[in-house]
């Protein structure tokens, strides 16, 4: 016999393991979550920054990605050009971003005090290092455009940096650093999040592929996995970088998310090098609870590739040295890496699909799918449940890209018109 949900959630990462912790806190569900872990899972190859100001504006990955772009066009064309630099991403993920990263706090209490997992919360701040005039104009530009979030910028002078942060570079003439933007263990958030869900009544059915999706006319009505079919009246698509395989079971579309490679390098443990976590154009570096130093990522569109490569780790190497030469002694621990759930715009896909009953997109979280997880999993169950929603979530609604295409073509078919 069929075993019947009335919630299937396909994919165990943290952003399918948030939607089952909020769906399931009032006990009044059945809900079953299907994961294989494939490599490549994001959750568990994050640096586990809740960067909600310095990820909007582009710093850690961004403009690590920018700066290399820059450096392989002056090469290709044989000049020098000026530094190219990430856009701010719109207010609406702002938004989404600040209000997520409210909610760490008494999240962390909740999962700790009633669920027995400390995802170890940190607040660290994140602090832009600057060693040059370009790097300085850069964080101009990018305070100009968030006049808002003034409380939440501290302006370090190459003396204060120097007393804050005493291994960084002496090179350095200063930092610009995020005051809300602190830290979690990833691997952990996404544990808490599962652990709750098992504990408030959420099947989990691990190391199992979801291979089919059933459907009645337009409707969804169960997932199929190497481990029977889910009969369910709703299922959520939140598998990551292979969101779109998943779309195009359960609706006949894919939708644009696509594997973006990140590498990054851990160190052995360390004693305290760091007070904050830290991001130049070169790397970041977060130095974790245990001791253990990361340093983030790269940003490579290789399909599902996952292997380490040495050009791109030695970049990486480079940067964290230049910026903390004492880690030139320290022990490489392992490197790894992860696909981030990219889309066009950079931004999640949330919510239902026109046309299709029992389908629900929470995917595409890209580079911020640690920090994003807690409003994602909140605002997946308000929609569920019909609840006023905390935010606007047509912006990040599949229909923008078919809105966007129309926008495309209608120059063209005003053109055959005329
Ligand atoms: C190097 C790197 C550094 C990052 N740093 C940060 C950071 O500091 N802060 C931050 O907020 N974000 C960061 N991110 C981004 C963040 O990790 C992702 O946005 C987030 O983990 C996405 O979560 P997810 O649950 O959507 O995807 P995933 O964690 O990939 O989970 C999706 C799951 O679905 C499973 N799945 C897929 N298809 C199937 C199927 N057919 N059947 C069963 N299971 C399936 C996958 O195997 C996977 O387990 C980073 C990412 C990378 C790669």
């Amino acid at each position: 016999m069929k075993k019947q949900y009335d919630i299937v959630i396909a994919g165990g990462g943290v952003i399918g393991a948030a939607c089952a912790y909020f769906l399931s806190k009032e006990k009044d569900l059945k809900i079953a979550l299907v994961d294989l872990k494939k490599p490549g899972n994001a959750s568990r190859a994050s640096a586990g920054g809740l960067w909600a100001i310095g990820e909007s504006v582009g710093l850690g990955c961004g403009v690590i990605f920018f700066k290399q772009m820059t450096q392989q066009r002056a090469e290709a064309e044989g000049v020098d050009l000026p530094p190219m630099r990430p856009h701010i991403l719109p207010e609406c993920f702002f938004e989404f971003a600040l209000k997520s990263n409210d909610m760490y706090p008494a999240l962390w209490q909740e999962l700790k005090d009633k669920h027995g997992v400390d995802f170890k919360f940190e607040k660290t701040g994140l602090k832009y290092i600057m060693y040059d005039k370009f790097d300085k104009l850069y964080a101009d530009s990018i305070v100009e455009q968030i006049p808002g979030l003034a409380e939440q910028i501290n302006w370090l002078s190459a003396e204060e940096l120097a007393i804050d942060e005493p291994h960084i570079n002496a090179d350095a003439i200063g930092a610009l650093e995020f005051a809300c933007d602190h830290q979690v263990n990833p691997y952990r958030l996404n544990e808490a999040y599962l652990e709750a869900a098992r504990q408030n009544g959420v099947e989990l059915f691990l190391q199992t592929p979801v291979t089919g999706v059933e459907k009645q006319g337009n409707k969804v009505t169960g997932v199929v996995t190497e481990a029977g079919t889910l009969s369910c009246k709703t299922m959520i698509n939140a598998a990551g970088a292979w969101a779109a395989e998943l779309s195009e079971m359960a609706t006949g579309t894919r939708i644009p998310v696509a594997p973006v490679k990140g590498q990054i390098i851990l160190s052995e443990r360390l004693p305290k090098i760091l007070k904050g976590c830290v991001s130049t154009t070169d790397c970041y570096i977060a130095q974790k609870d245990n001791g253990e130093v990361l340093i983030g990522s790269t940003t490579e569109e290789k399909g599902f590739d996952t292997s380490n490569t040495l050009p791109e780790i030695k970049e990486l190497a480079n940067g964290a040295m230049r910026c903390i030469p004492e880690l030139k002694q320290m022990n490489i621990k392992r490197c790894w890496a992860g696909l981030r759930p990219g889309t066009p715009d950079e931004l999640p896909v949330l919510g239902e699909m026109d046309g299709v009953e029992g389908y629900i997109n929470a995917c595409g979280h890209f580079r911020t799918g640690i920090l994003t997880s807690a409003i994602t999993g909140k605002l997946i169950n308000d929609l569920y449940r019909g609840l006023p929603l905390d935010i606007d979530i047509t912006p990040f609604k599949y229909a923008r890209f078919l809105k966007q295409k129309n926008e495309q073509q209608t120059p063209e078919i005003e053109q055959e018109l005329a």
